[in-house]
């Protein structure tokens, strides 16, 4: 099978079809395997369908460990979808820090908003109208509508990608269009074969992120282990092969920290592009790294005495972010003037965060 990936019509998925496990005999065996087997999470000692909202958006694309910190403090800021409208979009984004990707921040809070709006306040209980919400893809939809309601609804993320490709011994890489429509397929069997379509889809996950893991699985410990076709064939190890990584895009970011007494000069970043609408140290942001000249002629007030700082870098999932501080004086008035309390209610991604708290209040953990 190519690299780049099988077409989902080829004869490798047609007898993947062919020789498949039949969903109900899967089915049944995740359903007896989650209750005794699964983690001990915030979202699921209670679950309502906000809950469950609220924490499938957060677990995007952030790990469940800090998922599972921060998630009670902010259900308790946010305990309905009207208490999150009635706070207001900034005080979502400040209360999301930490979590990464602050985009969701702001979907959910028009997710709320829209609940309130075109569904009485209740979070819907339909595929179809959850995908109406923003934010709400359709693995989103499907996970709240099999586990907040029942509804056979299936899902696919990299986990239940995994654990398919190695039920169905599939050598493809893990991003492969080919695998993953077969994983819908092979979702909406297990979902519509299920007694709790919920469990299947929550055991799926589970039996991926703590079972059948990237690397090398525990297939000993797997409710799936007498009919694995990727155990049978001593493959467990090896399919799904890795996706390419991604091509980070580099950027530099000088950073300008600007003191008036016990109050730091403080900006809004744009609407678009990376982190977007954060709160930030002015700041430069430029294809190379620049001279302490060329920083200063970049922004749009004046500072004098600008002295360059510190250096260090930082990975995102598609950049490479170059942070360059300096220092400095100006007159401008414009802009948040803050000291350390009102700083410290703006929503500023992580780096930003430490930056600020080691440089300007010399808080050093
Ligand atoms: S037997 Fe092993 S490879 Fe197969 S699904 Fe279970 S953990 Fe994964």
């Amino acid at each position: 099978m190519s690299r780049t990936g099988p077409n989902p019509e080829t004869e490798v998925f047609r007898s993947v079809e062919a020789g498949r496990i039949e969903p109900s005999w899967i089915a049944s065996r995740l359903e007896s395997w989650f209750p005794g087997h699964q983690r001990d999470l915030p979202w699921r000692q209670r679950r309502t369908p906000w809950r469950t909202l609220v924490s499938e958006l957060m677990l995007q694309q952030t790990q469940v460990s800090r998922v599972a910190e921060r998630f009670e403090p902010f259900m308790a800021r946010f305990p309905d979808p009207d208490a999150m409208v009635s706070a207001g979009e900034d005080a979502v984004v400040a209360a999301w820090e930490g979590l990464g990707y602050y985009r969701r921040a702001r979907l959910l809070h028009a997710a709320a908003v829209a609940i309130r709006d075109d569904h009485g306040g209740e979070v819907p209980d339909t595929v179809e109208a959850l995908r109406s919400l923003p934010g709400i893809g359709r693995y989103t939809a499907g996970s709240i509508a099999s586990i907040a309601f029942g509804r056979p609804a299936p899902i696919v993320d990299g986990n239940v990608i995994r654990v398919i490709a190695r039920i169905d011994a599939i050598d493809a890489a893990s991003d492969d269009p080919g695998l993953i429509e077969h994983c819908w397929r092979r979702a909406e069997g297990l979902a519509a074969a299920a007694e709790s379509p919920g469990i299947v889809n929550e055991s799926l996950m589970e039996l991926g992120a703590t079972v059948c893991r990237p690397g090398r699985p525990s297939c000993d410990a797997c409710p799936l282990v007498d009919r694995c076709a990727a155990r049978r064939a001593g493959i467990e190890d090896s399919v799904p092969r890795p996706k390419q990584p991604p091509q980070r895009e580099l950027v530099h970011l000088h950073s300008i920290l600007l003191r008036r007494g016990d109050r730091i000069l403080l900006r809004r970043r744009p609407a678009k592009g990376i982190w977007a609408g954060l709160w930030e140290l002015p700041s430069v942001e430029s294809a190379s790294r620049l001279e302490p000249e060329a920083v200063a002629a970049g922004l749009d007030f004046t500072v004098e005495g600008l002295r360059y700082v510190e250096s260090f870098r930082r990975l995102l999932t598609h950049r490479e972010v170059h942070f360059h501080v300096h220092e400095g004086r100006t007159r401008v008035r414009r802009g948040e003037w803050c000291d350390r309390e009102e700083a410290s209610t703006l929503g500023m991604s992580k780096p930003m965060r430490l930056l600020i708290d080691r440089r300007a209040w010399g808080v050093t953990d």
